[in-house]
């Protein structure tokens, strides 16, 4: 048997690094060769990177490498990856052939679908790596499919019937790149369409999802005609089921967090700390920040948030707020989210719903108030509210602004004796249960990723 040797590819953007990396330490811990590559930039800015037997990293100069986090500069920078990545990527699968270690299998994450034409040039089998849930997956097929693909053909104001077992959606439950007139949507559809598009052109390839066959059933039925194979939690094993407790962390940061919240954690008294964080891209208004705190301090529990600051104007801002945080609260500005929501002091989390936060939070049993800002994360937050139960979905204003006041009262539902946030809290508790179950020996993702390991040998 040829020995395995998995090329993974991923964008240098936090929620696409820590499922990659989870994957690659995965495979890794079974013995694989695993190769993680992205550019040069992306490589330098991660914090730290995990070290493990069988697993190395790889990365590529690309020419609009300062472009990325400016929207205006994503798509030419997403562009140019494609046409440097697609050679520089090329040239590295030769040199491993030529070196003895051909890739087996070349796995790539979203808005890399050219990675697929790389692949069968070379007659290598390719995965793409979907880091939403099965669910989103399952809605940019029925969007996208060459044979009924319902794209341009939606009337905006009608509800679909997604799958018989899901709630009715409307337009606004959708990712929102769906929406014509969303934001990067002019830019996001033909990525997506383009997705789906080489995964039917290419029937022996797979789709590895991060989430568990328990919690998205029906939607993989509904995609049962392709490859899809369930992959996750991805989340460190510490906190997970446990079967490496050393995997504490995902390893690729790339922002640095303060050292003191842990300390401050341990002092609070179980389930009582409200937890809140809006990710890595969201870009929050300072009107909403502010409704925020408002709500945290009246709530009268102990609070920890993560405040980003993107640029100097927004430093300042932060410094203020938390200087002038009144209650038991702090404010930093990065942490481990993991350690963070398996602490036992945490009680509820209020979140933007990226789909890593979502199932990070099912990992660790932690109640949900979802505040979903574009994206997939409205998507999330209908399933967290009327499928899994997790949680309560916070309504915005018009201005798309969230008020104290509902903030404070999806809060009190969660955290009081109301029958609903008692169901709340016992589902959190059931799909942790689940999630944990999936991953153990003996569990769907662990079979599946045995299962990965034999058809990619
Ligand atoms: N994260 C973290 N520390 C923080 C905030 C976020 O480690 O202070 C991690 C979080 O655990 C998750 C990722 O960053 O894995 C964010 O991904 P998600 O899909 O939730 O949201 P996005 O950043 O894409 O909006």
């Amino acid at each position: 048997m040829k020995c395995r040797h998995y090329l993974i590819l991923f964008f240098p953007v936090q929620s696409h690094i820590n499922p990659s990396l989870q994957l690659a330490k995965n495979l890794a811990g079974s013995g694989a060769k695993v190769t993680l590559v992205t550019t040069n930039r992306g490589l330098k800015q991660m914090k730290s990177l995990p070290t493990l037997k069988g697993l190395s990293y790889a990365s590529f100069s690309n020419e609009n490498d300062d472009d990325y986090q400016s929207s205006s500069g994503f798509s030419s920078y997403v562009a140019s990856l494609r046409s440097i990545g697609s050679q520089k990527l090329m040239r590295l699968m030769e040199k491993f052939s030529d070196d003895g270690e051909p890739v087996t299998l070349l796995v790539y994450s979203i808005l890399l679908p050219w990675v697929a034409a790389v692949a069968r040039e070379l007659q290598v089998p390719s995965a793409f790596l979907f880091i939403q849930c099965a669910t989103a997956f399952t809605i940019y097929h029925r969007f996208f499919n060459s044979q009924d693909g319902i794209h341009g053909r939606m009337d905006p104001s009608v509800s679909i019937k997604l799958l018989q077992s899901l709630p009715l959606f409307s337009f606004s439950d959708l990712p929102s790149f769906l929406l014509p007139d969303s934001p990067l949507s002019g830019f996001m559809i033909p990525v997506l369409q383009e997705h789906i598009q080489v995964l039917e052109q290419d029937p022996r390839s797979f789709v590895l999802v991060n989430t568990f066959e328990e919690l998205e059933q029906e939607s993989f039925k509904d995609i049962a005609n392709m490859n899809i194979i369930a992959v996750g939690p991805l989340i460190p094993l510490a906190f997970c089921d446990g079967s490496d407790l050393t995997d504490k962390s995902f390893g690729g940061d790339l922002f640095s967090k303060s050292e003191d919240y842990v300390q401050w954690l341990d002092t609070k008294p179980k389930c009582s700390v409200i937890y809140v964080s809006f990710g890595s891209v969201a870009v929050i208004k300072k009107e909403q920040k502010e409704e925020i705190l408002h709500a945290l301090v009246e709530s009268g529990r102990p609070f920890l948030w993560v405040l980003r600051s993107s640029n100097s104007e927004e430093e300042e801002v932060h410094k203020t707020m938390k200087n002038g945080v009144k209650g038991d609260g702090i404010i930093v500005p990065w942490c481990s989210q993991v350690e963070v929501l398996s602490h036992q002091s945490i009680g509820c989390f209020v979140t933007h719903c990226g789909w890593n936060s979502t199932l990070e939070s099912l990992v660790s049993g932690v109640p949900l108030v979802c505040c979903p800002q574009f994206s997939d994360q409205t998507t999330n937050a209908k399933m967290v509210e009327e499928v899994w139960g997790t949680g309560v979905r916070a309504k915005a204003n018009e201005e798309s602004i969230v008020e104290r006041g509902e903030i404070k009262k999806c809060l009190d539902i969660l955290t009081g004796d109301e029958d609903r946030g008692k169901r709340i809290r016992e589902n959190a508790v059931k799909w942790r249960g689940l999630a944990i179950e999936a991953v153990k020996e003996g569990g769907s993702t662990y079979n599946n990723l045995k299962k990965i390991l034999e058809i990619s040998g």
